[in-house]
């Protein structure tokens, strides 16, 4: 009967999911950083219970030269102002873990300007170290270590009911459209790069020569973190910040089997940390030619995501999804679209310099978000 009673709250709460769409969008906006004394934009959480709207105040000049202020409000699922932790966060999210283990594949991405807290969201501070306890981590941890905790966590109390499940993990990078593996043994000072070709076979992606870590403990998944972001601070001093031009793809794949019931799922959660969203003439890049070729590759893969999801969100009607239109699409085709979840968390800067770049994250996330529900309840109107 428990068991019953179990299988139809997932039931019901994937039905729930499957009516409001599967992709979700959310914004967080950091708070002033202490050291950095910068003037901040005016900005409002309006309904902080509900904690779905922000809204931005301009100051501006009318025709006749007088002083105006212009109200921006944008709606999101969900809204974190400065003062949210990183538990408030992981909160909201926590149901995806649920799902990968159910076998859905699932999708995160980080999306924002340069230091609007992208890595902080996903990663955190403090990864856990060798001395973890399994059952907590710490305060600053991100999304990531907490995810892993908790999807290990579970698949420990499923082994009651029957469940076993093996983890595997991979870490790609994404730069000038060209995948680089952060597990991989090359040197990356080489200058004759492996090159990875990526596969779709029977719904599941395959990336050539890259590297998939058996991974049987939380503390096995942070060591492949540590490893990963070690491999990335090397290339960014040799590349100048390399980081922030490039897609870092943490990829954990969870296959589970019953042996009561003889069912199974195989499933992959990514966790994509996205290049910085800011436009060329607003990084001080000047006509660098190095520069432009990285701000054209990240604008042709952060315009291309918009347009998957959007096509998805479009359903049937979408008719062509152009995954592969960039690296990045096309190496998540099997995790977008279908079943799976994707949830976009748009990072801002609370910084009042960093308003114009503020306002272009809130469009890209509410053209993610609002083509999405607005298309699919015209289609069904017309019909
Ligand atoms: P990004 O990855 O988008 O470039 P970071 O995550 O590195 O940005 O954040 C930039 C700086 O702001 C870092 O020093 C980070 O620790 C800090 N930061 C970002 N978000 C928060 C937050 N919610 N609370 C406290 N500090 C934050
Ligand atoms: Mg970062």
């Amino acid at each position: 009967e428990l068991r019953e009673a179990e299988s139809l709250r997932r039931k019901l709460h994937n039905e729930i999911q499957e009516l409001r769409g599967n992709i979700r969008v959310f914004a967080r906006m950091r708070p002033a950083l202490q050291h950095q004394g910068n003037s901040l934009a005016t900005v409002r959480f309006p309904n902080p219970k509900e904690a779905r709207s922000i809204e931005i105040l301009s100051a501006g000049e009318s025709a006749t030269g007088t002083a105006t202020m212009r109200t921006f409000q944008f709606d999101f699922d969900h809204v974190f102002g400065p003062d949210a932790t990183q538990r408030d966060v992981f909160d909201e999210v926590q149901h995806l873990m649920q799902s990968v283990l159910d076998g859905y594949n699932t999708c995160v991405f980080a999306y924002g300007q340069t230091g609007s807290g992208k890595t902080h969201t996903l990663e955190g501070s403090g990864l856990p170290t060798a001395n973890y306890e399994a059952s907590s981590v710490s305060e600053g941890a991100g999304l990531i270590p907490r995810a892993v905790q908790m999807l290990f966590a579970t698949a420990e109390a499923l082994k009651d009911k029957g469940w076993s499940y093996d983890f595997s993990g991979s870490m790609l990078e994404i730069y000038n459209e060209t995948i680089n593996d952060l597990l991989g043994k090359a040197d990356p000072k080489s200058t004759t790069p492996v090159k990875h070709e990526i596969q779709h076979e029977k719904g599941r992606t395959t990336v050539s020569d890259a590297v998939v870590l058996p991974l049987s403990s939380p503390q096995q998944v942070f060591a492949l973190l540590s490893r990963a972001s070690a491999r990335r601070s090397v290339a960014a001093t040799l590349m100048n910040e390399r980081s922030s031009r490039s897609h870092s793809v943490f990829t954990l794949r969870v296959r589970g089997s019953n042996s009561t019931t003889m069912e199974s799922c195989d499933a992959t959660l990514s966790l994509v940390d996205l290049a910085g969203s800011e436009r060329l003439a607003n990084s001080g890049s000047g006509d660098d030619p190095r520069r432009l070729k990285e701000a054209v590759s990240i604008n042709k893969s952060l315009s291309s995501l918009a347009d998957v999801i959007a096509a998805l969100g479009q359903g049937k009607a979408a008719g062509h999804v152009p995954y592969r239109n960039s690296t990045l699409t096309w190496l998540l085709k099997n995790s977008l679209g279908g079943n799976s979840k994707t949830l976009m968390l748009t990072s801002l800067s609370p910084v009042a310099e960093h308003l114009g770049e503020t306002v272009a994250s809130l469009r890209f996330a509410k053209l993610v978000n609002g083509t999405i529900i607005g298309t699919a309840k015209k289609v069904r109107a017309s019909e």
